[in-house]
């Protein structure tokens, strides 16, 4: 079982960043994301998309954000669940809650702060009757560790730039990589769609376009998959293979969490503006999955409610220290360029 102070539903960019108002308290965090890396939309949807909104930064790329925040949080050491989506949750006697994810997971905190933004992204699945059996049997809608792919056979299917960046990355891991795609067009950077047809000239990466994966095969294990190949003629080819991966798409629902007795208000759950807490005391949920009357889905917004989750937070953990926060942050802070670890504080005068 994982212990911690806060335990963070979401490690988008205002996950990320209660992990630092947090760590100023010295409060410490766990964070569970269904995605394999930190950084929610701005990871998923527009990593090199400008930011211009963010204070101090004229003009940030979205997954350079992600980066930095990630460096600001390093000092405070915080854990992650990624990959996996949190479930359900119950509160015990004391007050604290146990979050399961679907994987079985469990962790325990006195606080759970919900940033799941625009909900958990679901992959899309090609519509393959027994695509169930096969799954974590062979079958993966997403790569968390390509690893598990050296020295195996493994067929990518998708159009757009998770295929094919993956499709370029692991035709150096695996021992046989082949991109099958619907269309002769892919929707991904230009620069990748030339670096598959490289790799496939060099004979690295099998193509084959159209086409679609139409029958999954095997014992208990994936052995081998059905591909119709649709041309002039269609032609049906078998490939024996370890791992199909077939990369759709994501897309965001809010999932379990609408069953977690929250109040919820059009697909988003309601919050006090005091400190972002939900109707279940000791639950808050901040950034874009949140709503309240005036509501602003901006990052710079999730920051500022990060910030206040977390003062409530501590008052919630330590009921009988009333504390004066004279400034933000002192000491630490050069840490930030890597030379140091240590972790910057806030000057916070505890009363007992
Ligand atoms: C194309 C585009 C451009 C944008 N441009 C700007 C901009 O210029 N400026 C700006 O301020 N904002 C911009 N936004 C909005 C901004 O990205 C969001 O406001 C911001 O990402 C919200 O951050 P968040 O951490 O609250 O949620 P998210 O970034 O959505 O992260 C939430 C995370 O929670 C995870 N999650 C959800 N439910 C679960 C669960 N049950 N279990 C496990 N994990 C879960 C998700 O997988 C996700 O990773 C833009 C958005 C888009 C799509």
């Amino acid at each position: 079982m994982i212990q911690t102070d806060i335990l963070i539903i979401g490690a988008g960019p205002t996950g990320l960043f209660a992990v630092f108002e947090a760590g100023l308290l010295q409060l410490k965090c766990h964070l569970i994301d269904a995605l394999p890396q930190p950084g929610g939309q701005c990871a998923e949807i527009y990593p090199k998309k400008p930011i211009y909104d963010i204070p101090g930064f004229p003009e940030v790329l979205a997954g350079d954000l992600v980066e930095n925040l990630m460096k600001q949080i390093e000092p405070f050491q915080p854990g992650f669940t990624l990959g996996e989506r949190a479930d359900t949750i119950e509160k015990l006697e004391d007050g604290s809650f146990i979050v399961t994810t679907n994987k079985g997971t469990q962790h325990k905190a006195p606080i759970v702060a919900i940033a799941g933004g625009l909900g958990s992204f679901e992959p899309r699945k090609p519509l393959l009757e027994n695509i169930g059996k096969f799954e974590d049997n062979g079958v993966a809608y997403m790569i968390k560790d390509p690893e598990v792919y050296r020295d195996k056979k493994v067929v990518i299917a998708g159009g757009g730039d998770s295929a094919l960046d993956w499709s370029i990355f692991l035709a150096d891991v695996a021992s046989e990589v082949t991109l099958v795609h619907r269309r002769n067009e892919f929707r991904g950077a230009l620069d990748s769609v030339e670096k598959v047809q490289q790799l496939k000239n060099k004979g690295k990466i099998n193509l084959i376009t159209p086409g679609e994966i139409v029958a999954l095969h095997g014992e208990a294990h994936l052995e081998s998959v059905l591909v119709r190949k649709k041309t002039t003629a269609v032609e049906d080819i078998k490939l024996e293979v370890d791992h199909f991966i077939p990369l759709f798409g994501l897309s965001p629902k809010l999932g379990p969490i609408s069953d977690w007795g929250l109040e919820i208000e059009k697909n988003a759950i309601k919050v006090n503006t005091f400190d972002y807490q939900t109707n279940v005391p000791g639950v808050y949920a901040i950034g874009d999955i949140n709503t309240y009357p005036g509501k602003l889905k901006l990052i710079l917004c999730g920051f500022h409610e990060a910030t206040l989750m977390c003062q409530s937070a501590y008052q919630r953990i330590f009921p009988d220290k009333k504390y004066v926060m004279k400034y933000t942050t002192v000491g630490g802070v050069s840490g930030f360029d890597g030379s140091k670890k240590e972790a910057p504080k806030a000057v916070v005068k505890a009363i007992e």
